[in-house]
């Protein structure tokens, strides 16, 4: 399974896309693609890369806000544009596909009857697990001020973490248990804010979950330029775990 992190910021960050995740991996001799959010600035990083309107899979939406899902009609109308055929399998929480279907009323009305390819959407519940595309799907709330839902994903063979927004919780530490990857959102380094996770609360959700590697994203802007070298230095202080503060476009093989 390899994780392509296309954004690391948070909303409202200047410099950095939003946070959002490419996830490729073979199942049952399939490749697969999914995406892990997709905010108002993804889209076009995904064309980027070149790739075909066939290639995605699903599309996974942690919860509603827009840095995490206002890019998705942006998607929805260019696969039309190059009449893709595929199902997109469009996974998320609760309302799913009322939300979608009102966020792309409003982005493109009467564009969603025209579509070449069917959206399948589906309702994930916390503590459910979906066995779709050939992985595993896992489910738990984070404690986030919009219903937050972080997602494991299992190919088989390695297993992937995505916090989404918010703060660990019990929940989501056994979610994450001995995963290859985690990535989780830490938008301050020490200093506690409702609703989201700290870099330093991050390294210990990591330890308790006992995953192999920890990928931080969703760093708050003013933190990551005012702070970066007080962060670094706490990191490099870190030898137990494998801890990433990826850049946009690097690449994670799990
Ligand atoms: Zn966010
Ligand atoms: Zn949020």
């Amino acid at each position: 399974m390899k994780a392509v992190f296309l954004g690391v910021g948070e909303a409202c960050d200047e410099l950095l896309p939003n946070t959002s995740i490419w996830v490729q991996a073979e199942t049952g001799g399939m490749p697969r693609s999914i995406l892990l959010d997709c905010g108002f600035t993804v889209p076009s990083l995904y064309w980027r890369r070149r790739v075909d309107q066939e290639e995605l899979d699903a599309l996974w939406i942690s919860h509603f806000h827009g840095d995490h899902f206002f890019g998705a009609p942006a998607l929805i109308l260019r696969f039309w544009e190059m009449r893709r055929r595929k199902p997109l399998t469009v996974i998320g929480p609760e309302g799913v596909e009322e939300v979608l279907v009102q966020a792309m009323n409003l982005a493109y009305p009467g564009f969603l009857s025209k579509l070449t390819y069917p959206l399948r959407f589906i309702q994930a519940e916390p503590g459910q697990t979906l066995h779709e595309l050939g992985f595993t799907w896992d489910f738990a709330l984070s404690s986030h001020g919009q219903p937050n839902l972080a997602l494991r994903i299992d190919d088989g063979e390695h297993t992937l973490f995505y916090s989404g927004d918010g703060r660990y919780t019990k929940e989501t530490t056994a979610l994450a248990r001995h995963c290859d990857l985690a990535i989780h959102e830490a938008f301050r380094l020490d200093q506690e804010v409702a609703g989201h996770g700290t870099i330093s609360g991050c390294v210990t959700f990591a330890r308790d979950a006992n995953v192999t590697s920890l990928a931080l994203v969703h760093v708050q802007r003013e933190e990551r330029r005012e702070r970066w070298e007080e962060i670094m230095r706490f990191l490099e202080n870190i030898d137990d775990l494998h801890v990433l503060l990826p850049e946009p476009g690097d690449e994670w093989v799990l």
